[in-house]
């Protein structure tokens, strides 16, 4: 192995295979203008294109790009998250593979990360060829963030970010299974500070987040960050009872009034059954969302599993655990890596 990195930049890889070369070209150019070590970490999340082999050619050929291959799609989040683990550098880059943010601002992040600062956070303050739809559900999305999390999570922030690795020691403790890693760091603390950029086309192929993962990713990051959604039951069901106490002087009254048929038969009731019904299942269901994620938690599992690795000093670690922070420096040590690993078969995971 070379030096220590100085800076290591951590690109989750889903499907990727037109723009693998091309980030690696940017991601070079820009980091060599440092004059500093530096490794490119490309973890594969189970892309099922040529992503793999392209990123393994990549390795083949400079030793200071590092392959970490998932053995399934274990998602964006927990991508970033291995790749976090297994960094070497003083400062960690996290930054989409697809050349949405734009390589040349790690420039300006090491500027700021020099004067001090331990999170340099990239802000979008534009967003080019994405849909409304998209642009929009964002906007929304983080502005509701920003206001029911009780960290301050910074507006239009995705990934794009430098950390110091004092930050990173801290994020590697943080094995919660959902995770919503803006939220993460921002947790942390420490001296944190945007830089402004205009988030770019996608280089080639589509966006990897469907509505879906859309849905579950702002969950995660809500539940992970937030009692809001809990603690509203307790209003609704508030004006729901004042709303009731005061119905029932008010309908009899009608009823001596305007006659006894006033408000009466089968479709109010129903009417009212199927609307208290739809609320108390709409917070059955936040209640579950809440209690799946300490389910998750619970058994603990592996954040993700390794299937192979290239550069890296672990070749020989099958898997990457989650669980206890004195864990954690698993990737730099197989023979507590394996030890886990037993646990883990016991458990028959
Ligand atoms: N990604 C991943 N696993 C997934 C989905 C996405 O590793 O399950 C990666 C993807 O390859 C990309 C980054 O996460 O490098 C961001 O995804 P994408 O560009 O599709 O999201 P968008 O920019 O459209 O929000
Ligand atoms: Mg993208």
């Amino acid at each position: 192995m070379t030096d220590r990195p100085i800076y290591s930049i951590v690109a989750p890889v889903y499907n990727e295979e037109g723009n693998i070369q091309p980030l690696y070209d940017r991601i070079r150019e820009v980091m060599d203008t440092t004059g500093e070590p530096w490794e490119l970490i490309l973890v594969n999340d189970g892309s099922r294109d040529q992503s793999l082999a392209l990123m393994e050619a990549l390795a083949e050929q400079d030793e200071r790009v590092r392959v970490i291959n998932f053995a399934r799609n274990f998602g964006h989040q927990t991508a970033v998250t291995a790749g976090i683990d297994f960094a070497s550098g003083k400062a960690v880059v996290l930054i989409d593979a697809d050349l949405q943010d734009p390589p040349a601002m790690i420039l300006e992040m090491i500027e700021r990360w020099k004067a001090g600062y331990e999170v340099v956070y990239a802000v979008r303050e534009q967003r080019k060829g994405e849909s409304r739809f998209k642009v929009l559900s964002a906007k929304l999305f983080y502005r509701i963030i920003y206001r029911i999390t009780d960290v301050d999570i910074p507006l239009d922030t995705g990934d794009f970010r430098l950390m110091d690795e004092k930050v990173v020691a801290v994020l590697r403790q943080m094995r919660e299974h959902n995770r919503f890693i803006r939220g993460m760091t921002s947790w942390v603390g420490f001296r944190q500070t945007p830089v402004y950029y205009i988030r770019e086309e996608r280089h080639s192929g589509v966006t990897k987040y469907p509505l879906s993962k859309m849905v579950r990713f702002a969950l995660d990051a809500i539940t992970g960050f937030s009692y809001f959604p809990l603690q509203v039951m307790v209003y609704v069901s508030v004006v729901l009872g004042v709303l009731a106490l005061l119905a029932i002087p008010v309908v009899a009254v009608l009823r001596i009034a305007v006659g006894p048929g006033f408000l009466g038969g089968q479709a109010t009731t129903i009417v009212l059954l199927l609307l208290l019904s739809s609320f108390q299942l709409f917070f059955l269901f936040i209640l579950g969302q809440y209690v799946a994620r300490i389910y998750d938690e619970a058994r603990n599992r592996p954040l993700y599993v390794i299937a192979s690795t290239r550069n890296l000093d672990v070749e020989s670690v099958p898997a990457q655990l989650s669980a206890p922070p004195a864990r954690i420096s698993v990737p730099h040590s197989a023979p507590s890596a394996r030890i886990e690993k037993a646990e883990v078969d016991v458990q028959g995971e």
